[in-house]
């Protein structure tokens, strides 16, 4: 229990890498904003079911992050955000000479410019409060390149820029700004991502976990959302206090190839 009274706000956490953080964060005593732009029974039932396990307060306030003013929205309606997870993203797999620009402007807006809007509105909070840690889940992608992902590896290279930014200008002040870059962590998002891989080489579903997604995760092994929450935690921690503007890597080796 080390964030208790600590308010964290987890973009994009009804499903995946958010709700597993969300869940870490909640275990670590803090209470936690769920996220989505959708407004079901089921988003506030995870809110509802996570405060039971883990007696903090939770809820869901739902928020688009395709929409920057919606972003600032967000963190205004949580009314205190001492711990900011922009975690909301999207993806879409294509050449890019065929790459649809409405897909290209749905990515840049969701996983990097969300990030720029959120953390502006955070950061005044975060002052006031006199702490504040801001996590940026990036990606491998932030750190490298696939084919067929111009959108996804530009919008996530913009976030570890931005994170190293933010770093510097908070640098003074109890404030961190990091980024998580996972390698490949089995969700929906990841799933999603089989059906057209398969078709663009031309394999099996299994051929396309084993010898495209983890080809270049040495481990051979999906991350896990438990561990992208842990590293979080981590870095919510006073031992990261003097942690920032840097990536952390939780990607099997696929950035030391
Ligand atoms: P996911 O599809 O399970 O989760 C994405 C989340 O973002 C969902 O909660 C979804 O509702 C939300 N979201 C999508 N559009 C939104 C919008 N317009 N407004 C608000 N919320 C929105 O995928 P995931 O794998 O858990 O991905 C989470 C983050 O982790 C993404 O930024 C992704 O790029 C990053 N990431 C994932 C992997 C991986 O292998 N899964 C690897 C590296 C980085």
């Amino acid at each position: 229990m080390s964030l208790p009274g600590k308010t964290a706000v987890i973009t994009g956490s009804n499903s995946g890498i958010g709700l597993g953080v969300a869940r870490e964060l909640a275990k670590a005593g803090a209470n936690v904003v769920l996220n989505s732009f959708t407004d079901r029974d089921e988003d506030h039932a995870l809110a509802a079911e996570i405060s039971q396990e883990t007696g903090t307060k939770a809820r869901y306030i739902k928020a688009d992050m395709s929409n920057g003013d919606e972003c600032r929205a967000l963190i205004e309606k949580a009314g205190a955000c001492d711990i900011l997870v922009n975690n909301a993203g999207i993806q879409h797999v294509a050449p890019i000479d065929q790459f649809p620009v409405e897909k290209w402007d749905a990515i840049v807006a969701i996983n990097m410019n969300s990030a720029f809007h959120t953390m502006a509105a955070a950061l005044p909070m975060m002052r006031r409060a006199g702490w504040g840690r801001i996590v940026n889940i990036a990606s491998a992608h932030g750190l490298t390149a696939s084919p067929f992902k111009a959108a996804y590896v530009a919008a996530k290279h913009g976030v570890v820029g931005m994170t190293k930014t933010v770093a510097l200008e908070t640098a003074q002040e109890p404030i961190t700004c990091n980024a998580i870059c996972p390698g490949y962590v089995l969700t929906p998002l990841v799933e999603a991502q089989i059906p057209d891989t398969m078709k663009e080489y031309n394999m099996s579903r299994e051929d396309v976990i084993k010898n495209v997604m983890l080809e270049r995760q040495p481990s051979k092994a999906f991350a896990t959302v438990e561990q992208m929450g842990g590293t979080t935690v981590f870095l919510c921690s006073d031992a990261a206090a003097q942690i920032t503007g840097t990536t952390i890597s939780v990607d099997g080796g696929w950035t030391a190839l």
